[in-house]
């Protein structure tokens, strides 16, 4: 029952092979066997999950259909879902239970999903490896001895250990894609402002968005589905109609013009990824598409400006967590300066405190404009390459991530070394254009990604190109050996 889909297990729930609630007790056994291995998850909810089961059926018994009704799912911790505990993977916010359900949650149990958990993360969503939980590294079901990739990597870990079969999560330059590449999965970080970000705990605010992870693009689709739209408690969501997802994955690829950019195959890439990327190009040109060499000349300043521009903005967001309104809170502060220095020094883990130290300082009245504004006046150019790249082509191809997932541990003491590891995916969160990354791939056993990169509001062209990828090639049905 676990190595089903989502679609399958719409069907499965539609023809009445078993209910939501069968379903729920085989994954809520799974993942207590199994997970230990992993630590995917920070809180399970079994109770609620049963009672949503349980709903569930009953709609369906009413007559009530819909691809979401008694889907399982989790959530990533940084979700807010009421009288749950909502960490953020973090000490700060270990005995926070959110008032409230952030509008991704509300409207996923609308549609009748049922949730499993809270799944692990890196503190604050900053990692590239999910190594700087307060709750404990994550490990790659492909190879225990690595790390699954971040900062969404409890969702990732878990859908790849068939666990359960799709989960939400977030992408602030890369938390999406990367864990899919690492994991063998398809993820997709739809444009700036298609998701809700309300209730969703903030970490660079202009460059969040939330989005699906599971085993295929058609899974994506069906979250996609329950997720997008417009919600006017965020004032950055986009009101614009939401289409048929799934109806978008029957399209030909008949002379769809595919951008390779060249600047993607410098010296940084393993030439093995390089070759995976080539192959997928190949079987893309198989289905009709037409290949067409691309120059994004910007993209070598896209890290140091991410790098100033989400540090900073993070400085100013988790300048709230003061130790007086919720959160963590010092013992006996002899003074509110006190308070306020033990609590965020006690709360905040080591990569937390760099980046608002970081960011506190971009953003300082000396230095403004020597770096938080280059860095916006950088964001801008990555931006007008991308919109004259695709005045050229439908679609842009390349790798997810210079290298394959890497041992536990290999980059704790050097943390450029992991900043440098989002060269591919932080452009599209400076430009705010949707991107998703498919499996396409092994080296030495680890998952390689594929990403692809459309125009705004293209998440269905993107969505259908992996489709149609996926219904030529396996490697998204790959299982990782023990799960
Ligand atoms: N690795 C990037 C960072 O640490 C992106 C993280 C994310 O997308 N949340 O900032």
């Amino acid at each position: 029952m676990h190595h089903m889909t989502l679609a399958e297990i719409a069907r499965g729930l539609a023809d009445k092979k078993f209910s939501s609630e069968e379903l729920t007790q085989v994954l809520l056994a799974r993942i207590a066997q199994l997970d230990p291995q992993l630590n995917s998850f920070i809180s399970l909810t079994e109770e609620l999950a049963l009672s949503q089961a349980k709903a569930a059926d009953a709609r369906r018994a009413n007559g009530e259909t819909g691809a979401l009704l008694g889907a399982p799912i989790a959530h990533k911790d940084l979700f807010c879902t009421q009288g749950i505990r909502t960490s953020c993977g973090s000490k700060m916010l270990d005995n926070f239970k959110a008032p409230y359900d952030a509008t991704v949650v509300a409207k996923l149990a609308a549609a009748g999903t049922v949730t499993l958990g809270k799944t692990n993360m890196d503190e604050f969503a900053m990692g590239s490896a999910n190594e700087s939980s307060y709750y404990g590294a994550v490990k790659n079901p492909w190879n225990l001895e690595h790390v699954p990739g971040g900062s969404s990597g409890g969702s990732a870990a878990a859908v790849a250990a068939r666990l359960l079969p799709a989960a939400t999560a977030t992408d602030t330059g890369g938390s999406i894609r990367q864990p899919a590449a690492f994991t063998n999965l398809t993820g997709l970080k739809p444009t700036y402002g298609r998701v809700s970000r309300w209730g969703m705990i903030a970490y660079a605010s202009s460059l969040d968005q939330g989005g699906p992870l599971a085993r295929t693009a058609e899974d994506c689709a069906i979250l996609l589905q329950g997720m997008a739209g417009f919600d006017p408690n965020d004032s950055t969501s986009i009101d614009e109609p939401v289409p048929d997802y799934s109806a978008s994955l029957n399209g030909s690829l008949q002379g769809l013009r595919i951008g390779v950019p060249k600047e993607y195959f410098s010296a940084g890439l393993d030439p093995r990824i390089a070759e995976l990327v080539h192959n997928s190009v190949k079987e893309l040109e198989k289905l009709g598409a037409v290949i067409k060499e691309i120059s994004l000349p910007n993209m070598q300043h896209a890290i140091p400006a991410y790098y100033v521009i989400a540090p900073a903005e993070a400085s100013s967001n988790l300048s709230r967590f003061d130790g007086v309104r919720f959160g963590h809170r010092c013992e006996n502060p002899e003074n509110l300066i006190d308070l306020y220095k033990r609590s965020r020094g006690e709360g905040f883990g080591a990569e937390v405190q760099r980046r608002i130290m970081v960011g506190a300082y971009a953003l300082s009245a000396g230095y403004y404009d020597a770096y938080y504004l280059k860095a916006q006046k950088i964001r801008r150019l990555v931006k007008n390459d991308f919109m004259a790249a695709f005045n050229e082509v439908d679609i842009i191809l390349g790798p997810t991530t210079p290298n394959p997932a890497w041992k536990l541990g290999a980059k704790n003491s050097d943390p450029v070394a992991e900043y440098l590891e989002d060269v591919y995916t932080i452009t599209a969160n400076l430009a705010g254009l949707p991107g998703l990354s498919m499996p396409a791939g092994f080296v030495d056993g680890l998952p390689v990604g594929v990403q692809l990169l459309a125009p705004y509001f293209q998440e269905g062209r993107l969505l259908n190109v992996a489709h149609q990828y996926q219904m030529n090639t396996d490697w998204h049905t790959r299982t990782p050996t023990g799960f």
